[in-house]
């Protein structure tokens, strides 16, 4: 396994845990791992789902519309790599701009709730995932994969889904690969522990360099087992992953991974038309 530079100079990835039975997961051009690169935009509509104004200390998402969003499509760009953008309706339908420009520069725009709700929205909810469908829609590509605002999820969330057009939920936390549902629905799990930044910035108080070494290390261990890594970070300020030194932990992961053998990228929506290619292998994985 080949040394690959990173932060503070040679670093080897991990060796893998010989214990552990490798599942039979064949990924495209036979890649060693999948990473999924998600960046949350999760702008002001998260303060204006709590009723909150959006100025002052309750500015951070601004900023994920202002320099978070062009910082990280500026990164992408020099990686050369296609992530998916998971959007809140009432950001794009207030500054439509800036999702504009990560349709244009060819990412996948994916719904991410209206204004970021995290409860139970009871009977409203089939209206607000229409309402934010539309709103995405005319972007340019309407979305098929979607992501629970703080993982809320509800007996109406996936019927209403399926009849919009979806193909993928990407809110569960229950498995370490893609699955199927009995329907011909893709899973595609996230892991808010150690591949999200904003549980570890927000809760957990960690460093950038912390961070950093935990996307590291969930790469190293997936290598030639799973293969699989959700990465999700935020452009907002705050708990995010926008400001300058933090986009650039993540900016070295990036670069990381790009340079470690057998390592793909797929958006999420690749992701979900890749395994559907050949739904019965992933089936019932969690059996
Ligand atoms: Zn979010």
């Amino acid at each position: 396994m080949a040394a690959v530079k990173g932060i503070g100079g040679e670093r080897k990835p991990m060796a893998s845990h010989a214990t552990e039975p490798v599942r039979g997961i064949e990924w495209p051009d036979r890649a060693r791992a999948i990473v999924c690169v998600t960046i949350h935009v999760d702008g002001p509509a998260v303060e204006a789902g709590r009723g909150q104004n959006d100025l002052g200390v309750n500015s951070r998402g601004r900023y994920a519309l202002r320099r978070g969003i062009r910082r990280y499509l500026d990164m992408l760009d020099r990686h050369a790599i296609k992530a998916t953008f998971f959007c809140c309706g009432y950001d794009a339908e207030h500054w439509p701009e800036p999702f504009h420009e990560i349709h244009r520069a060819g990412h996948e725009i994916a719904a991410h709730g209206y204004q970021h709700e995290g409860f139970d929205l009871g009977e409203r909810e089939p209206e607000l995932l229409e309402k934010t469908h539309d709103i995405l829609a005319a972007l340019g590509q309407a979305p098929v994969g979607w992501c629970s605002p703080s993982g809320r999820k509800s007996r109406l969330t996936l019927p209403t889904l399926r009849r919009l057009g979806y193909i993928y939920d990407a809110s569960e936390k229950d498995e370490d690969i893609p699955y199927l549902l009995e329907d011909g629905f893709m899973i595609l799990p996230n892991n808010t522990v150690s591949l999200d930044d904003f549980p570890m910035y927000f809760s957990g108080g960690a460093s950038a360099a912390e961070v950093e070494r935990n996307f590291v290390q969930e790469l190293d261990a997936a290598l030639g087992r799973d293969g699989y890594v959700h990465l999700t970070v935020h452009p907002r300020a705050g708990g995010g992953s926008g400001t300058p030194a933090r986009a650039a932990a993540v900016d070295r992961f990036l670069a990381y991974a790009k340079a470690t053998p057998g390592v793909r990228f797929m958006t999420c929506r690749e992701l979900a038309e890749y395994c559907l290619g050949d739904a019965a292998r992933w089936q019932d994985a969690r059996s």
